[in-house]
């Protein structure tokens, strides 16, 4: 089998042939028939300069492919291919039933939302399992830092993992497992345990092929404890990416409500950071309530404070604030009824909670409650969403 590589492709069903990549591309690597615009795979270097300019983002689309897709093949699609399964030759080694393990997982994860989640229908088309625990790719630590502060006892960090050329085509909202080195006491080696990416998909650094994540130490946890005291240069297996449906609509105008605590702020981080290098700071859309216990334990405190206001209205919730009464983001959301109910009646919304499971039932009943109050029944409107690819859960 030949080696396999990272292929830059245009989505036919949403590009709307306005050839500015065309015009664009220095390596006149773009072209067109009367059908697609297509990438010639021997002529594109990865420059990017397409990206930007384009008005869809049909232009962002990425395979991993064993054999590139030709011109001829691409001027005859009228949508792009799934990704192929590269590590479909695995089977006999038991691999498609970690795969599916890691599936089961994320079904489990995502059950929350009351039925079965539906990607937005503009959402880019995710790559998973490209990698998997008999064929995991390695990625090398470029960095290691803790998000909260010294005098909490939440310890959250983010590491950041380059994968130095190697393919790793991930979408924000998926995840990426990790295998812990070592075994289990029953000698088998660890399952990998998944993470959030909290990086957009040109990387934490735009353009460099890395990515981000948004691990809390747990007390005894095999994976975490790894993961949390990873230091630079260190290599780490690496399998995904998984998940193909907790993904943003590829539509500028479409208003995302994020509801987070903890961990839960890596994908939300993603999604912020994805729109703010799309359409700047000024279109904004995106209202987040986030909970912690203190600021100190709040992942990305301070960085959120440069987060222009104009791109993100955060409600940040404390359960702990020494002075004050306790608050969870149920009820901040009740108390910004308002807004939250806005955001429900609005069909071009889409909803996004993410973090521990024991929040769900706090988010439900304020949801249930301020739907009530405009009149709409919540488990109706949820499931209406949900099948619409507008409603997204992910607890764990
Ligand atoms: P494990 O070793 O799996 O143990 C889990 C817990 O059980 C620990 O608290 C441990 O102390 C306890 N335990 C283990 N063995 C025993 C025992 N014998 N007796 C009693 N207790 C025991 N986490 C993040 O930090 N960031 C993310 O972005 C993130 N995203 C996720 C996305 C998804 C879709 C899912 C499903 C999970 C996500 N997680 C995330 C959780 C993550 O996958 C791991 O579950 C978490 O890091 C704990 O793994 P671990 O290997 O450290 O703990």
């Amino acid at each position: 089998m030949n080696k396999p590589i990272k292929q830059h492709l245009i989505d036919p069903e949403i590009c709307i042939r306005c050839y500015t990549c065309e015009m664009t591309c220095p390596e006149q690597a773009i072209e067109h028939d009367d059908n697609n615009v297509v990438v010639n795979a021997d002529l594109c270097n990865f420059c990017m300069d397409c990206i930007p300019v384009c008005p869809t983002g049909s232009i962002d689309e990425w395979r991993v492919v064993t054999e590139p897709y030709s011109l001829e093949q691409q001027y005859e699609w009228e949508e792009l291919p799934e990704q192929e399964d590269l590590g479909s030759d695995d089977a006999d080694t038991g691999i498609e039933a970690l795969d599916d393990a890691m599936a089961a997982l994320l079904a489990d994860a995502h059950k929350g939302a009351g039925g079965k989640s539906k990607a937005p229908a503009t959402a880019s088309k995710p790559t998973i399992n490209l990698y998997n625990l008999g064929k995991p790719v390695q990625a090398v630590v470029q960095g290691n830092y803790r998000l909260t502060e010294a005098s909490s006892d939440s310890d959250v960090r983010h590491i950041i993992l380059d994968f130095q050329g190697r393919p790793m085509p991930v979408l924000e909202g998926q995840s990426i497992g990790i295998i812990a080195p070592g075994t289990t006491d029953e000698g088998q080696p660890h399952l990998p345990r998944l993470y959030s990416v909290s990086s957009p998909r040109d990387g934490e650094r735009p353009g460099f092929n890395n990515v981000s994540l948004t691990v809390k130490r747990e007390e005894g946890g095999v994976c975490s404890n790894y993961v949390c005291d990873l230091q630079k240069g260190d290599t780490v297996n690496v399998t995904g990416p998984f998940g193909s449906t907790f993904l943003l609509p590829d539509d500028p105008d479409a208003r995302i409500l994020m509801i987070c605590t903890g961990t839960g702020s890596a994908p939300m981080r993603a999604f912020t950071m994805r729109r703010q290098r799309k359409v700047g700071t000024i279109h904004g859309g995106m209202t987040m309530f986030f909970g912690a216990r203190t600021p100190d334990s709040l992942p990305y405190f301070g960085p959120l404070q440069k987060v222009p206001k104009t791109l993100l209205d955060q409600h940040l919730v404390f359960s702990r604030q020494e002075g004050q009464d306790k608050e969870y983001v149920q009820d901040r959301m009740l108390a910004k009824r308002d807004i939250v109910a806005d955001l429900l009646q609005d069909p071009n919304s889409y909803v996004y909670i993410c973090g521990l499971r024991d929040m769900e039932d706090g988010v439900e009943q304020a949801l249930t409650e301020i739907a009530a109050g405009v009149g709409q029944d919540w488990t109706a409107l949820r499931d209406q969403m949900r099948d619409a690819g507008r409603y997204h859960v992910e607890t764990y």
